[in-house]
């Protein structure tokens, strides 16, 4: 598995596997046969609920912890210093774990200079061993790194053909935060998986649509964590190694970028309330 160095040097590999909406009861199952098929860094957040079942796979895995990359993320409702220390303790005692390799700060709502404080407390103490962001667009990033000590190491925001974040991932570049792909499929939107360009460009190598954009995403140095349920896809999705795209097909995917989330913006006012009051706990 290929790795990137993030900007404390701590090794992150370059694609992963993804829990979100897979539900509890299934994710003990699915996380076992993605480590089984060779994932080492999982993803996970409080807010999908399945802590504890990514936890139970990775305790009966047996494989050596420091192999393993464990992401989990602390939600809104816990923003701020007090609220993320305790929902640190609440994540890792779920995952089962000791440490953590990467909290993030899910969303970038609430009291996210108190969330960072706590976080730059945890990672000082050794308990993660790197502090990120998700969902943040430059504007807030750039302000969080200007008025912290620690530049977070990841910022894991949307990222697919149709919406590329090619400026974005230049200015983080600049600013030593890598960026992390999520919906790397856009959830099958727009037709992706049946687009005739990806389609064109799969046949050209014989592989999959989900590869090609698998692949065109670690050729741009973006780590990636798709997510399936079915062991021969995740079989698919991992073996993105042996195979490159040239330029020109970097070039036709490029051609695909709409510049819009297929989703919703992180910065229109509805959905910073709707997503800034949503409940996890009591
Ligand atoms: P995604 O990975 O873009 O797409 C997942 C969908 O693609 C599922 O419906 C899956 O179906 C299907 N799929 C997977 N591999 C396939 C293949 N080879 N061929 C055809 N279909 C395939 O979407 P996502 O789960 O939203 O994003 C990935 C991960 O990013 C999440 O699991 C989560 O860890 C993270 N994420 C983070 C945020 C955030 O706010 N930070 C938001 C969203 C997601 P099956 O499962 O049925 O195979």
């Amino acid at each position: 598995m290929q790795s990137v160095t993030l900007n404390n040097g701590v090794e992150m590999p370059v694609l992963g596997f993804g829990v979100y909406q897979i539900p509890p009861e299934e994710t003990e199952r699915a996380v076992t046969d993605a480590l089984a098929a060779g994932y080492r860094l999982l993803d996970t957040a409080a807010a999908y609920g399945n802590e504890e079942a990514v936890g139970r796979a990775v305790a009966r895995s047996g494989i050596p912890r420091e192999e393993l990359f464990v992401t989990t993320k602390v939600w809104v409702q816990d923003a701020g210093e007090e609220g993320t220390r305790k929902a640190f303790e609440t994540s890792l005692r779920a995952l089962g774990l000791d440490y953590l390799d990467l909290y993030l700060i899910h969303q970038p709502y609430g009291d996210v200079y108190g969330s960072w404080r706590a976080m730059e407390g945890l990672h000082r103490e050794g308990r993660v061993k790197v502090i990120g962001v998700s969902n943040f667009y430059p504007d807030r990033l750039i302000d969080l790194v200007d008025h912290n000590e620690i530049t977070p190491a990841v910022n894991q925001i949307e990222t697919h053909p149709f919406f590329q974040r090619t400026a974005d991932q230049d200015l983080m570049r600049e600013r030593g935060v890598q960026i992390e792909s999520w919906g790397p499929f856009a959830e099958g939107r727009n037709g992706l998986f049946s687009h005739p360009v990806l389609a064109g460009i799969a046949a050209e190598h014989g592989r999959s649509v989900a590869q090609v954009v698998l692949r065109w995403l670690v050729q741009r140095q973006v780590v990636v964590i798709p997510k399936s349920v079915r062991a021969d896809r995740m079989a698919e999705n991992i073996d993105v190694f042996d195979f490159a795209l040239t330029d020109e097909q970097m070039a036709r995917i490029a051609a695909l970028d709409t510049g819009r989330s297929v989703f919703f913006a992180h910065w229109d006012p509805v959905a910073v309330s709707r997503l800034g009051r949503s409940r996890i706990h009591d």
